[in-house]
């Protein structure tokens, strides 16, 4: 039995701790049913080994995150005899049959992530992994929003999920459904509230922000979203988690041109450089769209950071193909760089594409590709030395070195020298004054 009974109450308490692996959205959704748990009476715990249960949000973006969620829950199982793992996100719903039959596993559908406590109790009734039929018919499903990130100074907020393009290398419309627009006129009531707790940047996030909107009945777009949460009160920042290149729209540009509220911050997954493997990929752009997106964005707005994601190894990427994406990259030198070698995921197209890239050579050019990726990050951050930025001061790096660390609004991570920890939630200016590897260095200017 894991239930310990409550001195105060008499009632029965049950200890949970969660774990989430993946993306900013998995971050968003594991808060928010961390606190309907908390409202429930669930106590929560951080070290396993207090815990009756682990809420366990997990990930299948690449091969490699499928097997390192895998590996957890069966060395979680393992380690801790009598823990309880309550599981959900992709890579769950994608193996969904195969842990529905595990004993102390209970599996729950992304869909239902917010009936969480009643496929919790379903399972605990009658020890099956029963799920609610659907969350429309289901009287106990709560839409999942959230209240604090206690602790933090950065919140996310869920706006949007699925997604509807289909990228032919990708499983995440197959595990999370087409895209679905959060209703707008939650959004800002969610926003306010992480602002009252200590909130001063909020990173919207989705599985594809960009297509916010586009199923409601009002029409609403990303950039009303935007404009209504930087009026406000009190909210120091907004920042896009990341975009796809077609969805960057001239009034999204203008929107972060003329506000200081909005980061001029911008992840563009660019994937690759070139159109032969842009198409087999079936991303809707073409390298020269890409390049005249990032020229147009440089020319409005000059202090703009970009960063991206690129994928290597994707079945016919040639050594012409891959050069095309490294002189591509060469003129838009990103200032931050996510390298994904190319996995086959099962039921996608590009899983049957022929013209596979041997192993070697994908570990070769990821390999090439994150020194460039380590050399554009050190330009762009040397750009700024001698110059002024705020920095949202986050928590003290260690206790050694008194270092406080925190994020410019063009997302380079400042080691400040000289902040306390009254200055942790607050935008102070920092000088830049030293760039080390990949560390900035800086101290607060005076009175700032
Ligand atoms: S845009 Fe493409 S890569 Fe991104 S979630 Fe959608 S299908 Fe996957």
């Amino acid at each position: 039995m894991i239930e310990h009974a409550s001195k105060e109450t008499g009632q029965e308490i049950v200890k949970f701790a969660v774990k989430h692996f993946g993306c900013k959205v998995n971050q968003y959704e594991l808060q928010a049913m961390r606190e309907l748990l908390i409202k429930k009476g669930y106590l929560p715990v951080t070290a396993l080994s207090q815990a009756d249960l682990l809420l366990v949000n997990t990930c299948t973006v690449t091969r490699a995150s499928a097997a390192k969620n895998r590996k957890f829950i069966e060395s979680v199982l393992k380690r801790y005899p009598t823990l309880r793992l309550v599981v959900t996100g992709c890579y769950i719903e994608e193996h969904f049959a195969e842990y529905a039959c595990r004993d102390r596993i209970v599996p729950v559908r992304n869909c239902l992530k917010g009936s969480i406590l009643s496929v919790i109790g379903a399972h605990h009734r009658d020890g099956t992994a029963t799920q609610p039929k659907s969350p429309s018919g289901e009287s106990a499903y709560i839409p999942l929003q959230v209240s604090e990130f206690a602790g933090r100074t950065r919140g996310f907020i869920k706006i949007q999920d699925g997604c509807s393009k289909f990228c032919s290398y990708c499983k995440i419309p197959f595990v999370r459904g087409v895209s679905r627009s959060r209703p707008f006129d939650e959004i800002v009531p969610e926003a306010e509230r992480l602002v009252a707790h200590g909130i001063k940047e909020i990173v919207l996030t989705g599985i594809c922000v960009g297509l916010y909107g586009r199923d409601l009945k009002d029409k609403v777009t990303l950039v009303d979203v935007v404009k209504s949460l930087a009026r406000i009160r009190g909210i120091g920042r907004i920042r896009l988690s990341s975009i796809e290149p077609e969805q960057v729209t001239g009034e999204l540009i203008e929107a972060i041109e003329t506000s200081k509220i909005v980061c001029p911050h911008l992840h563009i997954p660019l994937q690759s450089g070139d159109d032969t493997i842009l198409s087999l990929m079936r991303r809707p752009y073409s390298a020269a769209y890409y390049l005249s997106l990032v020229d147009v964005l440089r020319r409005k707005i000059p202090k703009v950071a970009i960063s991206t994601d690129i994928m290597v190894g994707f079945p016919g990427e040639g050594e012409n193909e891959f050069f095309n994406t490294v002189k591509l990259l060469e003129h838009v030198k990103p200032m931050r760089m996510h390298i994904f070698p190319f996995s086959p995921k099962e039921g996608t197209r590009a899983a049957d594409l022929p013209d596979r890239i041997s192993a070697q050579a994908v570990k070769k050019r990821a390999g090439f590709l994150k020194e460039k990726a380590q050399e554009y990050a050190r330009l762009y951050a040397e750009d700024f030395l001698g110059k002024r930025a705020g920095v949202l001061i986050e928590e003290r790096q260690d206790a050694k070195t008194q270092l406080f660390s925190g994020y410019t609004e063009t997302y380079i991570r400042v080691l400040v020298s000289n902040a306390c920890r009254d200055d942790v939630g607050g935008i102070k200016e920092v000088i830049v004054n030293r760039v080390s590897g990949q560390e900035v260095f800086g101290g607060i200017v005076k009175n700032s």
